[in-house]
């Protein structure tokens, strides 16, 4: 994923916001009681868990770089596919070709697909890419190798396996879609639509015709410590009033130090192929400071394990669960 034009402010007054807010606290399994003993049975039950989604992250970084064309690349498709399976009524396993734009060879793609209720007309699509960058470009020591990229892709792909385990327990009779992309992080920001090849694919091929959903969030970089996720350009044009109910979302829950009302720059990511193939309205999820950008880790060898905290991660989880059962109003 890249930047461009980076500008900032516009601070959002919160009381603007309050019309928007269907939120309600709907997902609380009432019939168990509060015992704290209790509290952590039922959250292994249902309940995000930051601590399976930390998890998830470093059973990514166990196979390796996940570098499309790679053992390790191919190796980590397999598991997360057979990941969705365990929760999702109906898997898309979409192999395609791509083009490596650094040296021009062939690529395999794989996007990973789930879904929740395939037949259901009113959907949601929530994605994430999760392959890794193969070389640590912004480090200044061996910047031609890879980076374990524990933020910038396997973050987001953990949330979003935890979330289909909670989907599995707890139904909704939304149509629900989980989308994990391949080979976004190939890019060079001097060759246009070098990046999102993942996503890119997937919008000339949908994994079902004519597909299509309400809304869609994708998350990219949700488990940085301190992160904090503002109103990119892209998902505010598109997507203004899905960005205003998320952060509602995120208010409520207590995660404002997290989600911010403020506006950033346009990111090109995959949410802008997503939009501009479907039309679906996406928002991005994304780390990004209006004062000092991406985190000093990203693209570097530093994104690693270290890199992650518990803390953000349940932020994100908590509140995209809380967003499926406290959908907006279509406009
Ligand atoms: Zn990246």
């Amino acid at each position: 994923m890249k930047n461009r034009r980076v500008f900032l402010v516009l601070s959002v007054a919160l009381f603007v916001l309050l019309d928007a807010c269907q939120f309600a606290n709907q997902n609380t399994e009432t019939e168990i009681p509060e015992t704290e003993e209790l509290a952590i049975i039922s959250n292994k039950v249902y309940g995000f868990d930051a601590n399976i989604a930390f998890e998830l992250i470093e059973k990514q970084l166990s196979f390796g770089f996940r570098i499309p064309g790679t053992n390790a690349h191919k190796q980590c498709s397999d598991w997360l596919f057979s990941s969705l399976k365990k929760y999702c009524d109906t898997v898309y396993y979409q192999k395609g070709k791509g083009v490596n734009p650094n040296d021009g060879k062939p690529i395999p793609i794989y996007n990973l697909i789930g879904s929740f209720n395939p037949k259901a007309n009113t959907r949601i699509l929530f994605a994430s890419h999760w392959d890794s960058r193969p070389f640590a470009d912004q480090d200044d020591k061996n910047p031609t190798l890879p980076i374990l990229a524990a933020n910038d892709g396997a973050s987001g792909v953990a949330v979003l396996l935890e979330l289909a385990r909670n989907l599995k327990q707890k139904k909704t009779a939304l149509g629900i879609d989980i989308i994990l992309f391949d080979a976004e992080d190939l890019g060079n920001a001097k060759i246009e639509n070098s990046f999102c090849l993942g996503s890119q694919y997937w919008g000339r091929n949908l994994h079902v015709p004519n597909y299509t959903a309400k809304f869609g969030v994708l998350l990219d970089m949700v488990g940085g410590k301190d992160a904090r996720f503002m109103w990119e350009e892209n998902s505010n044009a598109n997507a203004n009033w899905i960005l205003v109910h998320t952060w509602q979302i995120a208010k409520e829950l207590g995660y404002e130090n997290h989600f911010q009302f403020k506006a950033i720059g346009a990111i090109t990511d995959d949410h802008k192929y997503v939009y501009e193939a479907t039309k679906i309205p996406m928002i991005d999820i994304i780390q990004y400071d209006e004062v000092s950008g991406f985190a000093p880790y990203w693209h570097t060898h530093d994104d690693n394990l270290l890199a992650i905290d518990k803390n953000t991660l349940n932020a994100v989880g908590n509140t995209i669960l809380h967003l499926v059962f406290n959908p907006p109003k279509y406009p």
